[in-house]
C-alpha cells in the first residue's frame, strides 16, 4: 500500500495578478520529491501559472469550478475549460464560497462529481463555525459535510479526493486550532472514511488541516498523526513563508 505523502497547497483567494503569477513561480525553492505542492491562483490568472509551474512539481488549482459542462451560468467556469488550460485540480466547499456565495452540501457535490468526471483532483473543504465549536457540535457537523459532499460516491472516486479541514473561525483570523483540537477532528475524518468507503480509504486519502498555517504553527500541527498536509491561504502568498512550510511538509513522518 502506498504510503501518503505530505500535500501542501496554497490558496491565493483573490490576490495576485498575472504578473505577480510569474514572478512568484521566479523566487520557488528546488522542491524534493517527498511533498506534493499545488497553488490556487484566481481564475485570471491560471493559465499563467500553469506556463510557469511546467517542469516544476507544482500543481495548479483553481477555487472553484461548476457542475455543467457549458451552459447559461454566468459568472461560472467549468471543468472541460479547467481541463483546457492544462490545470490539475479544484479547491471545492470553501468556506468563504459557502458563508458569501451560497454554498451548499448540496452544490459542493455537484461540483465534487464534476471535477472527478473530468479528472480534476478534488479538495473538498469542511469545517464549524465558532457557534458550532462552542456548542459542542463539531463533529456532527463535519460529519453531514462529509455526507453532503461524497453523496452517491463510491470507494474508487473517494480514493482520489484530498479533505481540508479548516475551522471557520480559524480562516484568516490569526486565530489557529490547537494541534490536539485539530487532530482529534482529522482522526474523526479518517474513521468516517473507514466507516463509509473501506479499509483502504482512510490509508490512502489524505487530510489537509487549513486556518492560519504559518511558520510558528505549521511543524507542530503537521506533525499530529492525522494531520496530512495544509491548505494554507495567507501565508502561501509570501514566498518565504510558503517555502518555509512546505519544508516542514517535507519532514513530515508517517508512523
Ligand atoms: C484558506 O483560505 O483556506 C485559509 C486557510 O486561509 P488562512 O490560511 O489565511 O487562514
Amino acid at each position: 500500500m502506498a504510503q501518503r505523502k505530505p500535500f501542501i497547497a496554497g490558496n491565493w483567494k483573490m490576490f495576485k495578478t498575472r504578473e505577480e503569477t510569474r514572478v512568484f513561480f521566479q523566487a520557488l525553492p528546488q522542491l524534493g520529491d517527498e511533498v506534493d505542492v499545488a497553488v490556487a491562483p484566481p481564475f485570471t490568472a491560471l493559465e499563467t501559472a500553469v506556463e510557469a509551474a511546467r517542469g516544476t512539481r507544482v500543481g495548479v488549482y483553481a477555487q472553484n469550478v461548476h457542475w455543467e459542462d457549458d451552459g447559461a451560468f454566468t459568472g461560472e467556469i467549468s471543468a472541460p475549460m479547467l481541463n483546457e488550460i492544462g490545470v490539475d485540480g479544484v479547491i471545492i466547499g470553501h468556506s468563504e464560497r459557502r458563508q458569501y456565495f451560497g454554498e451548499t452540501d448540496e452544490t459542493v457535490n455537484k461540483r465534487l462529481r464534476a471535477a472527478l468526471r473530468h479528472n480534476l483532483k478534488p479538495i473538498v473543504c469542511v469545517g464549524e463555525v465558532l457557534e458550532q465549536r462552542r456548542g459542542g457540535d463539531t463533529l456532527k457537523v463535519i460529519e453531514q459535510q462529509l455526507e453532503g459532499a461524497f453523496e452517491g460516491l463510491g470507494p474508487s472516486e473517494a480514493i482520489n479526493v484530498v479533505i481540508a479541514y479548516e475551522p471557520v473561525w480559524a480562516i484568516g483570523t490569526g486565530e489557529t486550532a490547537t494541534p490536539e483540537q485539530a487532530q482529534e477532528v482529522h482522526a474523526y475524518i479518517r474513521e468516517w472514511l473507514g466507516k463509509r468507503f473501506g479499509p483502504d480509504a482512510p490509508k490512502q486519502m489524505r487530510i489537509q488541516y487549513g486556518g492560519s498555517v504559518k511558520p510558528e504553527n505549521a511543524r507542530t500541527l503537521l506533525e499530529q498523526e492525522d494531520i496530512d498536509g495544509a491548505l494554507v491561504g495567507g501565508a502561501s502568498l509570501d514566498a518565504e513563508k510558503r517555502a518555509q512550510i512546505i519544508r516542514f511538509g517535507s519532514d513530515k513522518k508517517f508512523s
